[in-house]
């Protein structure tokens, strides 16, 4: 019997645990099992590969939104030459598991068609908050999936929870936007993505806001801001109430009061990012978009002639950036725009006027 709506555990604040360092070990999940979780948390009790293996990958999921996820598909089933499995030649022998793995074709196209639409070959690693993003965008019901091709339910079997909506009531909720994820924090827990991966709660954000944003404006004697960061500034160059979710406006503010305050250019997170909703604090990571906005900052250091962890005054690096970054295109579009995978798309503000807008308005230029 399936609930309305499966049962959260507790938003607590985030902190490293045994999955979330750097050299961690991928948890291994075969891919349909990625839905069956979706599935349990909208209500579905008995998932056919049974409640306690969905229960750890829960467990797994919300203990760290960036676990790695080897995720698996038995592909390799059908490396078995024809004639070994059907008689008739002196092919490498069949694996002694083969017929039970021969017989699990229906789950097989899950997993294949999960890894198809994640854009990724079976048996690759792929962090949790990027495999749900992906899944939820492409897959918000379960047709072609559980509901299956043909509708011959004897020789391919479909689960007693496909028509359930268990599925589509976690994977087809609207999807908040940034600004409403940091206001409503904890307020998310069980809706769409937010079902499997844990939001930070409105308390730690608040706190990191105070904090981190007292910190620019009074203490700080120095600035630490990634390159990428440092084209956002511009474009929120006419904001003038601090953000929610960033620091992107007192930086601002705080170089055009002191034009010579020397900045250091980190690879990586920077004094924008304290209050951030996708950012952990425990492991200083966003993991909303780590590898794309790392090779942002790459990208901008070497336009610049400049290496991670130089420092100079926020006026010489924003005459660099005129003198040498025409437009956010080449940077934030790819110069091209081109858009290879969800976790490299171009910001939807590369085709923006920001940086020579800024140029001509001499900002932190004039003395
Ligand atoms: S309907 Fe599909 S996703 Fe849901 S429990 Fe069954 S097999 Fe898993
Ligand atoms: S286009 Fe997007 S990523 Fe690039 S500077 Fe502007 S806001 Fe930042
Ligand atoms: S955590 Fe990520 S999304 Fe948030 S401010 Fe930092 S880089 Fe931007």
């Amino acid at each position: 019997m399936d609930d309305a709506k499966g049962a959260m555990p507790p938003v607590e604040p985030m902190s490293a645990n045994r999955w979330s360092g750097a050299d961690s070990e991928p948890y291994p999940v075969l891919a349909h099992h990625l839905l069956c979780a979706a599935c349990v948390r909208g209500g579905c009790a008995t998932p056919p590969c049974g409640r306690r293996r969905i229960e750890d990958l829960l467990e797994v999921l919300w203990s760290y939104p960036h676990v790695p996820l080897l995720i698996r598909a038995d592909v390799d089933v059908a490396r078995a030459h024809y004639l070994a499995v059907h008689g008739g030649g002196d092919q490498r022998p069949l694996p002694p598991d083969f017929a039970p793995r021969q017989a699990a074709a229906a789950d097989r196209r899950k997993d294949l068609e999960v890894c198809r639409l994640l854009g990724i070959y079976p048996n690759t690693v792929l962090p949790a908050y990027h495999a749900y993003s992906i899944l939820f965008t492409r897959l918000p019901a379960l047709d072609g999936m559980c509901r299956g091709l043909s509708g011959n339910t004897a020789m391919w079997p479909e689960c007693p929870h496909a028509a359930s909506g268990c599925y589509e009531r976690v994977a087809g909720a609207p999807r908040p936007g940034i600004r409403e994820q940091t206001a409503r924090g904890e307020d998310l827990a069980g809706q769409g993505i937010w079902a499997l991966i844990r939001p930070r709660t409105r308390a730690e954000m608040r706190t990191a806001k105070q904090t981190s944003s007292a910190r620019i404006r009074r203490t700080a004697e120095r600035l630490y801001i990634r390159p990428n960061h440092l084209l956002c500034i511009l474009c929120t160059r006419t904001a003038e109430t601090p953000l929610a979710e960033d620091n992107l406006v007192e930086l601002r503010q705080r170089m055009e009061a002191e034009p010579d305050i020397p900045v250091t250019l980190t690879e990586g997170c920077c004094m924008v990012c304290d209050p951030c909703n996708v950012y952990h604090p425990g492991e200083h990571l966003c993991y909303h978009a780590h590898p794309k906005n790392v090779l942002r900052d790459l990208r901008m250091l070497e336009i610049l002639g400049l290496l991670p962890g130089a420092t100079l005054p926020a006026r010489e690096v924003y005459r660099l950036i005129f003198e040498r970054i025409p437009s956010c295109r080449v940077v934030c579009g790819w110069g091209d725009g081109s858009d290879n995978a969800p976790f490299w798309s171009p910001c939807g503000g590369w085709q923006g006027t920001a940086i020579q807008d800024a140029r001509e308005a001499g900002f932190l230029q004039r003395r």
